[in-house]
């Protein structure tokens, strides 16, 4: 499972377009030598954000599957979009769409983001930048 706050505090590089889904499509490209990840099923921890679902719809994945949603990330990390994975996957136009499963295994996902939250402040680690308080 990828771990959302992989991107802010546990990679190299923060960077904006470096979300947890995209580096691990971009890991499995690699590591296949090929742009098309027919076969294969994305899970996260998180649901993916438009960026890191359309993403998954470029790559040809079979199928995304993630615990939490949008809401409870909203409890951690406010979100700058509220365009769901079902809404993006729902616009692809290549047949098969991409099937998309939601809350599977939801309260140890929220449980992820509560010990990511824990560590944060234990780390006195700065939020990410979009959140407001
Ligand atoms: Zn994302």
């Amino acid at each position: 499972m990828l771990h959302r706050a992989q991107y802010y505090w546990g990679s190299d590089c923060f960077f904006f377009f470096s979300h947890g889904e995209v580096n691990a499509i971009r890991q499995a490209c690699t590591k296949l030598g090929s742009i098309s990840l027919k076969g294969y099923t994305l899970y996260s921890t998180c649901e993916p954000c438009p960026m890191c679902m359309s993403a998954s719809v470029w790559s040809e994945v079979d199928a995304v599957v993630f615990g939490a949603t949008f809401s409870d990330a909203h409890k951690y990390w406010p979100q700058p979009s509220s365009l769901g994975a079902a809404e993006v996957g729902s616009r692809m136009v290549r047949e098969p769409q991409v099937s998309v499963r939601a809350e599977v295994l939801r309260e140890e996902c929220v449980a992820v983001f509560d010990a990511c939250e824990a560590a944060r402040v234990g780390r006195k680690l700065e939020m990410p930048p979009h959140r407001d308080d």
